[in-house]
């Protein structure tokens, strides 16, 4: 299959040869005819299976038929973070490269004037953040009357950070009749309510299991004591070499800390989360693409679609408390085909939510011991209890965003 049999034009197609795609991924192959047939989406994709295009390359096409009568926008993109926002526009940017379509990026932690002189210069797409799109609404910088299409990329994510109420006013502010596409890595009871508010009669998308984006990558735990964490992640980057890694842990505290450490022990490593100012992260980000930072420690939520092309190694300091979100983590390597290796280490405190994690991939992950750092407290090997595939979340889209109590999954923002 290939990307124009999916009817997409000539300038598109070129767009997506010169980024050295071949065929269009399952999401985009199954995203495009629905969205270029102007019908309403709800589509179940996470980052890395290449749904920023799905969407965009078809919206594209669509905003390319009739030209621009005001000064837009057209599409409107919502993104829960700055840095997926900063992602997606660089997409639509690099896709749009052959066509006259404008386009712009706003989110907040920056300055607002700027952007609100690119809004007042007239625009097609327009990605952003929903605090910063309702800040420059009500300063009457951007209107809302000519949107046509309606994008919520990433929605789980958003209403696990608390924008529900945002996206609720802008959602009441824009025209009635317009096409509206749901993105989400899952469908919790709570993000099938919004679609059912916002969706009529979507086509609905769904690309194989949820986990099949872990399958290309090779996934290890290492079965360490705390205290000796720090010590194992130094040794790991330099017996192997590593030059390019992105080290997760939970709270914001943990990753100063832990990059201090890297620091003091002679490895290049910068922090992103939450506390830090949009230029801090965007530096950090760009220090760690160029190849100046060896190690780029994050929390969940600032790594959230952070895209990093062909991240080889992921390494989870510690695991995180809902075993979703190890799929997520892992899925920053291996992208889109390459290949890649996560690996985490795991002390014994951890024994439970290694266990929550081997239940939703259905796999015990190999584990691997280094010579002088041999746990004192062993991990359990085996998950205790064994998956009931009758309850597995994969396949039953009820449970998916559910925690093994049964009870939605909370984070809160305090540790992003
Ligand atoms: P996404 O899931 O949108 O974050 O995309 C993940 C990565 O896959 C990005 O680096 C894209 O550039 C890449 N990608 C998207 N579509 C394709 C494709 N059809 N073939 C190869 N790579 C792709």
């Amino acid at each position: 299959m290939s990307f124009s049999s999916l009817g997409l034009s000539e300038q598109l197609v070129r767009a997506t040869t010169d980024q050295g795609y071949e065929t269009p991924s399952p999401i985009q192959a199954q995203a495009i005819p629905a969205v270029l047939s102007g019908k309403d989406v709800m589509a179940a994709a996470q980052t890395g299976t290449g749904k920023t295009a799905g969407f965009t390359l078809p919206i594209l096409q669509r905003l390319s038929e009739n030209p621009r009568s005001g000064k837009g926008p057209r599409a409107l993109i919502l993104t829960p973070t700055r840095e997926l926002a900063a992602q997606v526009h660089d997409s639509v940017a690099l896709y749009s490269r052959y066509m006259p379509t404008k386009s712009a990026v706003v989110f907040g932690g920056v300055k607002i004037n700027p952007q609100m002189m690119k809004l007042r210069k007239g625009l097609d797409v327009l990605v952003a953040t929903p605090g910063r799109l309702m800040d420059l609404h009500q300063q009457n910088a951007v209107s809302f009357k000519e949107v046509e299409v309606l994008v919520l990329d990433e929605a789980d994510r958003m209403l696990d950070m608390g924008f529900i109420r945002d996206i609720r006013k802008i959602l009441a502010l824009l025209p009635a009749k317009r096409q509206n596409l749901l993105f989400s890595a899952t469908f919790s009871p709570e993000i099938r309510k919004l679609a059912t508010g916002l969706l009529n009669n979507p086509v609905q998308v769904e690309v194989a299991a949820r986990n099949t984006a872990a399958e290309k990558i090779i996934q290890s735990v290492y079965p360490v004591d705390q205290s000796q964490k720090t010590a194992l992640l130094s040794k790991l980057v330099r017996d192997n070499a590593w030059e390019q890694v992105l080290v997760f842990t939970r709270t914001k505290h943990g990753a100063n800390r832990l990059t201090q450490k890297l620091e003091r022990d002679g490895i290049t490593a910068a922090a992103i989360h939450g506390n830090k100012s949009q230029g801090a992260r965007t530096r950090a980000l760009a220090d760690f693409k160029a190849g100046e930072v060896r190690v780029l420690v994050a929390t969940d939520i600032a790594a959230r679609g952070l895209d990093i092309k062909q991240l080889p190694q992921v390494v989870n300091f510690e695991l995180p408390n809902v075993p979703e979100d190890y799929v997520h983590r892992i899925g920053r390597t291996g992208r889109a085909g390459e290949s890649g290796h996560a690996l985490s280490l795991v002390s014994a405190d951890e024994g439970k939510m290694l266990a929550g994690i081997e239940k939703l991939i259905k796999k015990q992950l190999p584990r691997k011991e280094v010579e002088g750092f041999e746990p004192r407290n062993n991990l359990p090997l085996k998950p205790k209890a064994k998956a009931d595939p009758s309850r597995a979340r994969t396949n039953n889209p009820n449970n998916r965003g559910r925690n093994s109590s049964g009870n939605r999954s909370s984070r809160s923002r305090a540790t992003a």
